[in-house]
């Protein structure tokens, strides 16, 4: 059996944490735990390594982690928090003079030409080469499994504040991100996934994402035995949110690396 890597490259919510102009326990806390950069991650298999979205803080963290070159990457939907970083990109086409293999929906790819439409109508001029290249894979349909580079990934698709959105597994890891409404075949899709993670902001309802009592529960019917909330606003302290948790429950953090069966 093939053994994958993930490592979580931030685990904030949209604004980071700390959070600008904010002086709570959490904002001010002393404690690496409580620093979160914005949502991102990177799987890691055999020597390919995968960026799950581009945020604002992807340079930070391509640093930090010495992610030195990308072999792919993967767009969960569109949102600032997932995308921005995706002018920081096109350094890896300086080095290597190759587009970046990028998988993402229809719907994303729509919305990222909306947002980024200079990257795209760069692409047939002459400042061609400046701008992040991307060799854009789509996903077809809302759920199914595709081979992304030489990685066998399973699909489906959930929304977000009218946003359509992609979770992916693989083996038996799944990332669930930016979730709030979705269709019952999504249990279908994540049966025998051993380890989950999922988005939770805060302890209060969002329009936008699930609580941590309800990513609990969405885990729950997934029968995960590994569970890990992300994407996490400044609500929670990392050591009194765990200390609420269940035992297979447990807040990621900027840093944290789990490792999966392929
Ligand atoms: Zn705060
Ligand atoms: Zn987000």
């Amino acid at each position: 059996m093939t053994e994958g890597r993930f490592l979580f490259l931030g685990t904030g919510g949209s604004m980071g944490i700390p959070v600008v102009g904010c002086h709570c326990a959490v904002c001010d806390s002393g404690s690496s735990f409580n620093k979160r950069m914005r949502p991102s991650g990177l799987l890691m298999i055999g020597a390919e390594k995968i960026l799950i979205d581009a945020g604002p803080d992807f340079r930070t963290q391509a640093l930090k982690n010495k992610i030195d070159r990308l072999d792919g990457v993967i767009f969960t939907h569109a949102h600032h928090d997932h995308s921005a970083g995706i002018d920081d990109l096109r350094v890896f086409y300086m080095h290597t003079r190759k587009s970046l293999p990028c998988l993402m929906s229809q719907a994303t790819f729509e919305e990222l030409k909306h947002r980024y439409s200079y990257i795209f109508r760069a692409q047939q001029t002459s400042i061609d080469k400046l701008t992040t290249k991307m060799n854009i894979q789509l996903l077809e349909g809302e759920r199914g499994e595709i081979d992304f580079l030489s990685v066998k990934l399973k699909y489906f698709t959930y929304e977000q504040g009218g946003m359509l959105v992609n979770g992916f597994r693989c083996g038996n890891l799944a990332f669930v991100s930016d979730i709030r409404h979705y269709p019952p075949s999504i249990f279908e899709d994540l049966a025998d996934v051993e380890i989950l993670i999922i988005s939770a902001l805060r302890f209060t309802p969002s329009p936008l994402h699930l609580t941590v009592d309800e990513a609990i529960a969405f885990a729950d019917k997934v029968h995960a035995k590994q569970v890990w909330l992300t994407h996490l606003a400044h609500e929670l302290d990392h050591e009194k949110t765990n200390a609420y948790l269940p035992p297979h429950v447990r807040l990621a953090y900027d840093g944290l690396e789990v490792k999966f069966q392929l």
